[in-house]
């Protein structure tokens, strides 16, 4: 089953053991950097310290739309991508006689809402039992710091593998999926990857694809007291979020035509996440604009899924007396991203089992998400065996996001064994 030594095995094993306070210490520190989007180098700056310290050679660059719009993974962004840093260690061994092994996770973390709602700052991070609280703790620094002292572990157990190790820290996983994909395209690849979503220590089956839309609603403006002779954008706006339900309804309508998602009840999901119009009480409102989300099967190409949308805006503003002469506009201005199925039973899939068996004495199950993960660039547009397997993880993008402490060490535990096995390993240190 496995091509590693029960006495190494062990030795790594007692080493996460061994590291582990250092390592929920990393974490909370991790997670005390507010690395919401334009942040991320506050997170960043920390993970570049730390990898470089443990002698990987670091490569540290800022994201630029112009070197990675040509793909066809690219998604289009409406924001300044002056702090959008990714950090990538490599590991090289002496005799490269193993297979090579990307590692990667996101450092970017979603806004953490009204901080009211949280029963404690969500930056200040809280351990309270077996549990981990802070905005990103979950997801997913949590993993990011679970790749790197994996790595350490196979050190302090006397070995390293004996393949190339890239570990990765990008930015951008939360909005366009950009950040993973400037690494590919500056050349990171690698015989598998693994990337330590909190996936409850499952391994992640099938990714769904995800679209970012702005839909911008005109009115006319006059005073309330002639309001039938305006056109209030904000109203209009509710006939187009019924329009856009419609899809929603129409594409759960047929999850049974796809491999992964006929048994879940509900797997797209539209979201209208932010809604701004108007300007004061007493004009009608001229303006509406409407941020959305929505996902799409794997094998359902952005492109075509997009036209649907737009088509469906077109013909809902069609039957509106304003709107039919001005019609709304959608911008796509974030996630354009398609979803996978992951095939089964890959050498990484049967390295990664045994070793999650080795660890918990449970097989490995999976499931699909209803999600974006990154994963996607590897699998789609890299051709890499792709696990997304990590800790277990609860209200994420919620209110008191928290993690499971003793899922992380068998996460940690697992990924270590995971390298050392897919890798295989050498003794430590310079040749
Ligand atoms: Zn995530």
């Amino acid at each position: 089953m496995s091509g590693l030594g029960e006495q190494v095995r062990q030795r790594i094993l007692d080493a996460v053991d061994a590291g582990f306070d250092t390592q929920i210490a990393f974490t909370r520190d991790l997670v005390a950097r507010p690395s919401i989007r334009g942040q991320e180098h506050l997170a960043q700056d920390l993970m570049f310290q730390a990898m470089r310290s443990r002698g990987l050679a670091m490569d540290r660059w800022r994201v630029n739309a112009d070197d990675i719009k040509h793909h066809e993974g690219f998604s289009p962004i409406a924001v300044d991508y002056a702090n959008a840093w990714n950090v990538v260690g490599t590991h090289r061994p002496n005799a490269e006689t193993g297979r090579s092994v990307i590692l990667n996770g996101h450092v970017d973390v979603v806004p953490a809402g009204p901080l009211d709602m949280w029963n404690s700052p969500p930056f200040d991070p809280r351990i309270d039992g077996d549990w981990m609280y802070g905005r990103g703790a979950g997801d997913m620094k949590a993993g990011v710091v679970a790749n790197m002292f994996a790595l350490d572990a196979l050190r302090a157990a006397g070995v390293q593998p004996a393949g190339t190790v890239h570990l990765e820290s990008v930015c951008e996983e939360e909005s366009t999926g950009n950040g993973a994909l400037a690494t590919l395209l500056r050349g990171y690849t690698a015989d598998a990857a693994l990337i330590s979503e909190p996936t409850g220590l499952h391994l992640t089956r099938a990714v769904m694809g995800v679209l970012w839309f702005k839909v911008k609603v005109r009115g006319y403006p006059v005073h309330v007291s002639r309001a039938g002779t305006g056109s209030n954008a904000i109203m209009a706006a509710y006939d187009l979020v019924a329009s856009l339900r419609e899809i929603e309804a129409r594409w759960n309508g047929i999850k049974g035509e796809t491999k992964h998602y006929g048994a879940l009840g509900h797997p797209v999901n539209l979201n209208i996440g932010k809604i701004q119009g108007g300007d004061w009480a007493s004009s009608v409102p001229a303006w509406c604009e409407m941020d959305c989300r929505i996902s799409i099967y794997p094998g359902h190409k952005p492109q075509a899924m997009a036209r649907e949308i737009e088509d469906a805006i077109r013909t809902a503003s069609s039957a509106h007396p304003f709107l039919s002469n001005n019609p709304p506009e959608v911008e796509f201005n974030g996630f354009f991203t398609e979803g996978y199925d992951l095939e089964p039973g890959s050498d990484a899939e049967q390295t990664l089992a045994a070793q999650h068996h080795a660890v918990t004495r449970e097989a490995l199950g999976d499931q699909p998400t209803t999600a974006y993960v990154d994963s996607r660039v590897f699998v789609l547009y890299g051709n890499m065996p792709t696990l997304v397997y990590g800790p277990e993880a609860e209200n994420v993008h919620g209110f008191d996001e928290r993690v499971r402490i003793s899922s992380i060490r068998e996460a940690t535990k697992t990924i270590a064994l995971f390298v050392a096995d897919w890798c295989g390993v050498e003794p430590a240190g310079a040749a």
